[in-house]
């Protein structure tokens, strides 16, 4: 409850106009919009001008499963006008925590944060979490990770990639690789990708074996416990390097937001997202690309991670209203901060020759969720690959022949719902894709910190 009682300042700017039930489609004049009909929405018109968006409320229909419908709930938790109970944690939970409500807002609630401390407000009341999250906090409890792989297991992955063990608990490197439950024990072939063109752009990194999960699924279902334990954890471990590096969304956002957030005080090392390291690159024209005959003539788009995407223009935001004396002129900044950050993925993308891009109707800050993340896929994996097979109609309408994403879990969720409803839109990791294809061409490293 404390964490609610300090948001009651945001709590109480909501006017409950409900504007967080809905994101404009990027360009109404494109051609093509609304026509597309879909292999998920066959129904739906989907792209035409302001659009429901919050994916519970589409998928539930009633408002209480909306921010604007959970907002309201925590006033009147605040009021003593209704109880924690059972009831308030069924609306809840079905929740996806992407943050398109808190994007869409114009009074700057910060809905993620308020949605995750009902969460806990309700699990301190004494309701019972849902099923799945206990039993995945039953496992983390034990092996440090939600998947159940053996802790001795986690940097597996390493032998099998081909990659030298010697990466492993390096003395002598500043720059951490933060592998990511997902990526250590399911998707593996991101982990062996992202270490492999790190590695060829000349960059001296470890690995740490002792790394733990990042407490992103716990801090979201509001089990802050379990959460703090393990953010203690890493940041006991990742003190003595300077930077460390991320291909996991969920990760990234979680140790450079969550983090200090919930310690009060700035990390000691910087982080980074092996994406923008190589964007970084690439704009310094230290990685040239080239073809692959499988891929040229083919389309791609790119699905933007919330937690990579809107989580951090949010976060852009949020830090400049805490600081600045003019908000007004700062917002021009923001704004140019917020642009720079979404063209990061696309700076790689547009980069590979003989690929064409097309981008979807809903990107950036008003991208569609991928349905996986907030403990959604464990506890309602129905609602969860629906809504990424929602996002795969969005591909589909912009003839995509490959999705590309840039988070490990967004790439699982993704390509589940494809097998599913037959799309046929394989997914990819950006540098899964770079890897798999052997897309570099030339590489000259000289890696910029943040
Ligand atoms: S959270 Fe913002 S957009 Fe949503 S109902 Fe409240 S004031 Fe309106
Ligand atoms: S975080 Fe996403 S799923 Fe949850 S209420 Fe907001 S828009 Fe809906």
């Amino acid at each position: 409850m404390e964490r609610l009682k300090e948001l009651k300042t945001d709590i109480y700017r909501c006017i409950h106009c409900k504007a967080c039930l809905f994101a404009y489609s990027g360009e109404p004049s494109r051609k093509g919009v609304g026509e597309h009909k879909g292999t998920f929405g066959k129904e739906g018109v989907l792209y035409e001008g302001m659009l429901r968006s919050c994916p519970a409320q589409i998928e539930y229909g009633w408002e209480a499963y909306s921010n604007a419908g959970k907002v309201w709930i925590a006033r009147a938790v605040l009021e003593g006008e209704i109880e924690l109970d059972e009831n308030v944690a069924e609306v809840i939970y079905p929740c996806i925590t992407c943050g398109l409500c808190e994007e869409q807002c114009e009074n700057d609630v910060r809905t993620v944060d308020i949605i995750e401390a009902l969460r806990a407000a309700v699990l301190e009341a004494g309701v019972p979490a849902r099923d799945k999250h206990d039993l995945v906090d039953g496992i983390t409890k034990k092996e440090d990770n939600p998947y159940g792989g053996k802790k001795v297991d986690r940097m597996n992955w390493v032998e099998e990639a081909g990659i030298d063990p010697k990466i492993l608990n390096k003395k002598d490197a500043k720059i951490a690789y933060f592998v990511g439950c997902t990526a250590a024990y399911r998707q593996k072939n991101i982990a062996g990708a992202t270490v492999k063109l790190l590695q060829k752009v000349g960059l001296d990194i470890t690995v740490l074996t002792e790394e733990v999960c990042c407490g992103s699924p716990f801090f979201r279902v509001g089990k802050t416990e379990t959460a703090k334990r393990l953010m203690n954890d890493n940041l006991a471990l990742f003190s003595n390097y300077d930077m460390v590096l991320f291909s996991c969304a969920g990760c990234y956002r979680t140790l450079t937001i969550d983090y200090p957030k919930w310690t009060g005080e700035k990390n000691t090392f910087k982080t980074m997202h092996a994406m923008e390291l190589i964007a970084n690159l690439v704009s310094e024209g230290k990685i040239e690309f080239k073809e692959h005959k499988d891929l040229v003539g083919k389309t791609v788009t790119y699905h933007d991670p919330c937690h990579t995407g809107r989580h951090f223009a949010e976060h852009f935001k949020h830090e400049l209203i805490a600081e600045s004396d003019n908000l007004f002129m700062d917002k021009r900044k923001l704004n140019k901060k917020v642009e720079d950050w979404f063209e990061v993925p696309r700076t790689i993308i547009r980069a590979l020759p003989g690929i064409t891009f097309n981008e979807m109707y809903r990107i950036k800050q008003d991208s569609f969720c991928c349905g996986a993340g907030g403990g959604v896929r464990a506890q309602y994996p129905e609602f969860s690959l629906n809504t990424a097979s929602r996002r795969l109609d969005e591909a589909e309408a912009v003839k995509a022949d490959i999705m590309l994403t840039e988070c490990p879990f967004c790439w699982r969720n993704l390509s589940d719902a494809n097998d599913r409803d037959n799309h046929g839109i394989p997914v990819y990791g950006i540098l899964e894709l770079i890897d798999t294809y052997d897309l570099i061409k030339g590489a000259k490293a000289t890696p910029k910190k943040k």
